[in-house]
C-alpha cells in the first residue's frame, strides 16, 4: 500500500510581516518629514536593462512611493565604466537630499562591483554591501545588515525560532546573501556551517541543520530527504518561474516551519531596504 505523506510544516508568512514592517516604516517616514520638511530618500542606481533588474528596481521604487519615502532614480548605459559608476555613487553619496543609495546588482561582468560597492558611504549603504557594513555586522557593530540576510533573521526572530546552540548550515556564501547571513547567525549563537559549490557530501551537513538556509540559485535544489525532521528550513532562492532554492512538498513534509517561495525572504528584503532607509534618513537628519 502506497502511503501519503502530508505537508506538516508552519508556514513563515514573509508578506504578513513585511506588510507590518513598511507600515512602521511610513509612519515613521511620515513623522520625519512632518517635523524636517524633507521625506527620505532612497537613490536606486542601474546599469544597464536586464529585465529582472528593471523590474526588481521599479517594484522597490513603488514600495518606496506607497511608505512615503520619495527615490531618485540614476539609470546608466550598459556600457558604463567602473570608474563612471564609481564617480556616480560618490556625488550620490555627497549629495544631502539623498539618505540611502542601492546599487542594483549583477553590475554587468566588465564593472568591478566591489568597487562600486565600496564608492557608497558606510552612512547610506542601506543595502548592506559594503566591506563597512559586512564587518560592523560580524562583529556586532552599528551598521545596516545587508537586507536579505537582515530580513532573514527578523523572520525568524518573528517566528520565535530559537538560535543560540543551534546547528545552522547555510547553502551558498555570495557576499551579499550566504556570508553575512552565516555571520547573523554566528552573533545569535548558532554554530554555523557554510556550504558551497566545493563542499563534499552536502547533505551529510544539511541533515544536521536545525536551521537551514538555501541561498543557491538553484531552483528546487534541496529535497526533503537532505533535511533533518524538525528543521527550520529558509528558502532564500528565487529562481526563473518563482520558484526557491528548496523543493518544497517534500521539504514541507519534514521541516518544522519554511518559508514559501514567493511571499516568505523576498518581501521581507524589501521591508528591509525601507526600514533602514528611513534610519538613514533620520540619523542624518537628527541635526534639523
Ligand atoms: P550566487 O552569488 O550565485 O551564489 C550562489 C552560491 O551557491 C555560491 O556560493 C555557490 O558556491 C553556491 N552553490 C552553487 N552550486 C552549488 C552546489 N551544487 N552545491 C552547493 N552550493 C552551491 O547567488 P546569490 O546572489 O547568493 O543568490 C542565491 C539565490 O538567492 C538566488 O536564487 C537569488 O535569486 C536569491 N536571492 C534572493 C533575494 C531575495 O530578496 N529574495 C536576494 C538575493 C538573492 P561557490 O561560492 O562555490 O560558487
Amino acid at each position: 500500500m502506497s502511503q501519503t505523506t502530508f505537508p506538516t510544516a508552519r508556514l513563515m508568512d514573509g508578506s504578513a510581516l513585511a506588510r507590518r514592517m513598511v507600515e512602521e516604516a511610513a509612519a515613521r517616514a511620515a513623522e520625519l518629514t512632518a517635523r524636517t520638511g524633507q521625506a527620505p530618500c532612497l537613490a536606486t542606481v542601474l546599469v544597464g536593462d536586464d529585465p529582472a533588474s528593471v523590474t526588481y528596481v521599479r517594484m522597490k521604487r513603488n514600495r518606496c512611493a506607497k511608505a512615503g519615502i520619495e527615490s531618485r532614480h540614476v539609470a546608466l548605459p550598459a556600457d558604463t565604466t567602473t570608474a563612471a559608476l564609481v564617480d556616480t555613487l560618490g556625488e550620490l553619496s555627497a549629495d544631502p537630499g539623498v539618505h540611502g543609495i542601492l546599487l542594483q546588482h549583477p553590475v554587468g561582468p566588465h564593472i568591478d562591483e566591489r568597487a562600486a560597492f565600496e564608492a557608497i558611504a558606510p552612512e547610506k549603504d542601506v543595502d548592506g554591501v559594503t566591506a563597512h557594513s559586512f564587518a560592523a555586522m560580524s562583529l556586532g557593530m552599528d551598521g545596516f545588515a545587508s537586507c536579505t540576510p537582515g530580513g532573514i533573521v527578523r523572520l525568524l526572530d518573528h517566528y520565535g525560532v530559537e538560535l543560540a546552540g543551534k546547528h545552522a548550515v547555510v547553502v551558498g556564501r555570495s557576499a551579499i546573501l550566504g556570508k553575512p547571513v552565516g555571520m547573523l547567525l554566528l552573533g545569535r549563537d548558532a554554530t554555523v556551517a557554510y556550504c558551497h559549490s566545493r563542499t563534499a557530501d552536502l547533505a551529510a551537513h544539511t541533515r544536521e541543520a536545525d536551521v537551514l538556509i538555501a541561498a543557491v540559485g538553484r531552483a528546487g535544489f534541496l529535497r526533503g530527504d537532505q533535511l533533518k525532521p524538525g528543521a527550520v528550513v529558509v528558502d532564500a532562492g528565487y529562481n526563473p518561474g518563482n520558484v526557491g532554492d528548496v523543493d518544497f512538498a517534500s521539504a514541507a513534509a519534514v521541516a518544522d516551519l519554511i518559508t514559501p517561495v514567493p511571499g516568505g525572504v523576498g518581501p521581507m528584503t524589501i521591508a528591509t531596504l525601507l526600514t533602514q532607509t528611513v534610519d538613514a534618513a533620520r540619523r542624518q537628519l537628527a541635526t534639523v
